[in-house]
């Protein structure tokens, strides 16, 4: 097993609740939903390798040993700067479908949030799937638990936060835990509101359009409504 040091990130969209996938037809758009999302997200960063899609998260990471130490942070707030966008464009094309299910109407309660972290990870190729293990890998994701309050954000794991020699572009708040087997950890998270986040406008679609993304999504819920299939969902292991 190859070990390296790896930038490590995962992009998770919060908002669907239970009760939104309490029917059939929510659940199916949920997912697809979801999936579109990600899609879009993962996109926006091209410099970043999928690893897994993990129920509404995507887990990214490149390796680090070439990035320039100093600039990581930068780039990484930069690559979460794109995803945010990213997501927030196909959010307003979910938001204005004009399915009446929960899932659709309620799409503007999404929001986008990461967590960064940066350490040594040993990488395991499986049938052309990279593989990353290491207690860095646990660790990151142990950090999506925490009790940051504020909607979107991009939390930064101490390590990483460390190797800022720039200032950051906004101010960063600290949040101390205990995370479960690993013990006390300190991280900083960004306010996305914070962030020189583009200003441009979202998009505004054509009735057309609209009517367009309402057969898609009408489409890809009729499996699901007839039961054919059945929702999976990859359970993360941490
Ligand atoms: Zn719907």
């Amino acid at each position: 097993m190859a070990s390296a040091r790896w930038l490590l990130l995962i992009a998770d969209i919060g908002g669907y609740t239970d009760y939104m996938r309490s029917h059939r037809m929510s659940l199916a758009h949920a997912e697809v939903n979801t999936a579109r999302l990600l899609e879009k997200v993962i996109d926006a960063a091209p410099g970043f390798e999928l690893i897994e899609i993990e129920g509404d998260a995507a887990f990214l990471a490149r390796q680090a040993d070439a990035l320039d130490t100093d600039a990581t942070v930068a780039l990484t707030l930069q690559a979460a700067i794109a995803m945010h966008r990213a997501f927030h464009v196909e959010r307003q094309y979910v938001v204005t479908n004009l399915c009446p299910c929960h899932t659709c109407t309620e799409a503007e309660n999404l929001k986008l949030k990461f967590v960064v972290h940066v350490g040594e990870v040993a990488t395991q190729t499986i049938r052309q799937r990279r593989k990353l293990v290491g207690i860095d890998v646990i660790l990151v994701h142990r950090l999506l638990k925490n009790p940051i309050t504020v909607p979107e954000y991009v939390l930064l794991s101490e390590e990483l936060y460390d190797t800022a020699s720039a200032p950051l572009p906004g101010p960063a708040h600290e949040v101390s835990q205990d995370l479960e087997g690993i013990g006390p950890v300190r991280a900083y998270f960004l306010d996305v509101a914070d962030l020189p986040v583009p200003a441009g406008p979202l998009p505004d679609p054509s009735m057309l359009e609209r009517v367009g993304r309402t057969l898609v999504i009408a489409g890809s819920g009729m499996p699901h409504m007839l039961g054919f299939r059945r929702r999976r969902r990859t359970a993360p292991a941490f």
